[in-house]
């Protein structure tokens, strides 16, 4: 069966965390648009320039950039299974975009996890984030650090700081998720997919929770464990 689920939540929320994993469990697909962004930027190409002056300064990419790029990543043959869409929507417009695209080929939204995580937190988990050059594995100097200072433990590879996690950038991208991002959880709440998830309990525990939510759409082999 084909389910798509949106992670909805603040920068450091612990979305793209969540998804790695839900996506090993579920066999969906994981696209994160910042993910997109950055490996565009690697490449070299005129949209990873683009989206580079909107995300140092921690303000959204437009939309129709935005828009046009998630809606060919989900256009390829490892989607059509479902996908788990991580940091994207991010307005109003956007969301619209994604469910008439949905709606054309006879798909939709099956569900929103909505982790919340208060502020103070998530400067912190922002700040301490370290995420692996090679894998893209996330590590945090507070709360989950790798074994080895600077190495992941997954691949070995290189930890980096992401430019837009300096403090004054991401107070300013909180700033940007009250005004912009936000809405969209009453949005969610009205159509009746929205599920609220304590993203301050640890990592396991977040991952059991969105399984549960999940667990009517799901395969059993992929159920949480009681
Ligand atoms: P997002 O994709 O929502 O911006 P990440 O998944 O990158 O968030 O997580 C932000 C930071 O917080 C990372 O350094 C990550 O290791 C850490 N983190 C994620 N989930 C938790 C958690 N439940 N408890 C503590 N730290 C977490
Ligand atoms: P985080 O989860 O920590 O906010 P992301 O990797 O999702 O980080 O996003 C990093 C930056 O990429 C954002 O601050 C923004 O500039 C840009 N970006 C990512 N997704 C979107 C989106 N859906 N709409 C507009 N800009 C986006
Ligand atoms: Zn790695």
């Amino acid at each position: 069966m084909t389910i798509n689920v949106i992670l909805l939540g603040p920068p450091g929320a612990g979305k793209g965390t969540q998804a790695k994993t839900l996506a090993e469990r579920t066999g969906l697909t994981h696209v994160a648009s910042g993910d997109l962004f950055r490996a565009a930027l690697r490449e070299g190409t005129e949209l990873g320039m683009l989206a580079k002056s909107y995300m140092d300064r921690g303000e959204l990419v437009p939309d129709e950039v935005v828009i046009r790029m998630i809606l060919e990543r989900v256009a390829q043959p490892d989607c059509a299974a479902g996908v788990i869409f991580d940091g994207f929507p991010r307005t109003q417009e956007q969301a619209v975009a994604l469910q008439e695209s949905l709606a054309e080929h006879n798909g939709k939204i099956d569900a929103v996890l909505y982790l919340h995580v208060p502020n103070e937190v998530l400067l912190r988990r922002i700040a301490g984030r370290q995420t692996c050059k090679v894998c893209g594995a996330t590590y945090n100097i507070y709360y989950f650090p790798s074994h080895r200072p600077g190495i992941c433990d997954a691949c070995g590879g290189k930890l980096y700081q992401r430019s837009d996690d300096s403090l004054e950038t991401a107070q300013h991208r909180l700033d940007v998720y009250f005004t912009q991002t936000r809405p969209l959880i009453e949005h969610y709440q009205r159509q009746g997919l929205l599920h609220e998830i304590d993203g301050q309990q640890d990592i396991a525990w977040v991952t059991d929770a969105m399984l549960k939510a999940l667990g009517r759409f799901l395969e059993p082999s992929a159920q949480p464990k009681e």
